[in-house]
């Protein structure tokens, strides 16, 4: 008996889901640049301010690592063959849409697919950007599309936002968010989305979608990381010169709000405040950097 060989799957809607080492191994060298400029405000200046940044800032660094972890995954679209970025290998992935073509896809068994028309999320995944009239939306339930019985408020900033549709056996099926400086309101009903953003005109964007990256490969703020060390050797210089004042028993004079807080605080905590400003700031830069060049490296 000659063995047996089985082909990979040949279905053209369908394309195989693998770990990107790449990838991974880009996001993890952003993770232990944002875990060791969280150790700054302690290293430059430790005073319980200072540890409470560098506390913060390390677990915002840990989120990156577990997300290094957790989105290697790359596949080709279904749909126009261009790479996508950021999926989870074990997860079902719904609410990624390609950013070639604007399919949205799903996946199981390390296989990528486009996604049903008609499946409904767990959670809502499926935006309709909106303006600042977003107009009523479709009269069919945003979780199943059944005819809609009543209209629940979906909630921005705690506040009564739209009323959405939805009927008799489903609730909490939108949420509001942000996609660039415009809202976008998230359905869990792909059919919905498409329904309610074919009357409007709307755009439709998926849960991993960016608005910046969308309208092109923003620009690295240099400015951003200039400012940030500025600030930080600000902080820095503060505390030699108030240490000297102190040495010298020269008085202490200047900005009314800074000699309060010095007499308050000290000179430590006085000039912790701009080391952890500084060192924030340097964390968005690293940030922002990081998310520049995976964009321009081709692999986000
Ligand atoms: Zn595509
Ligand atoms: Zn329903």
């Amino acid at each position: 008996m000659p063995p047996v060989y089985r082909n990979p799957p040949t279905d053209p809607a369908k394309t195989a889901l693998r770990r990107s080492s790449l990838r991974m191994a880009y996001d993890l060298v952003l993770a232990v640049a944002l875990l060791a400029v969280a150790t700054i405000p302690v290293v430059v200046l430790a005073s319980w301010i200072t540890w409470i940044a560098s506390i913060f800032l390390s677990l915002l660094g840990i989120g990156m690592l577990v997300l290094a972890f957790q989105f290697p995954g790359v596949a080709d679209c279904p749909g126009c063959r261009k790479k996508m970025y950021g999926l989870s290998l074990g997860g079902d992935n719904i609410g990624h849409q390609c950013e070639g073509c604007g399919l949205f896809v799903s996946s199981d068994q390390g296989q990528v697919m486009p996604m049903p028309e008609h499946w409904s999320a767990i959670i809502p995944a499926f935006g309709v950007v909106v303006d600042a009239t977003p107009g009523d939306p479709p009269e069919i339930c945003c979780v199943c599309t059944a005819p809609a019985t009543r209209k629940l408020p979906v909630l921005k900033d705690k506040k009564p936002y739209l009323d959405m549709p939805h009927c008799a056996d489903h609730h909490d099926g939108a949420r509001v968010g942000k996609y660039g400086d415009q809202d976008v309101v998230r359905v869990r009903s792909l059919a919905f989305a498409r329904a309610w953003a074919a009357t409007r005109g709307h755009e439709i964007v998926g849960n991993n979608r960016n608005a910046d990256k969308d309208r092109g490969i923003p620009p690295i703020p240099w400015l951003h990381g200039l400012v940030s060390f500025g600030i930080l050797a600000f902080g820095v210089s503060v505390h030699a010169l108030l240490g000297w004042a102190e040495a010298s028993g020269s008085p202490i004079v200047g900005n009314a709000l800074m000699v309060l807080l010095y007499a308050i605080f000290g000179k430590k905590v006085l000039a912790g405040i701009f080391v952890c400003i500084g060192t924030f700031a340097l964390h968005g830069f690293v940030m922002r950097f990081g998310a520049v060049m995976r964009v321009r490296l081709g692999i986000g």
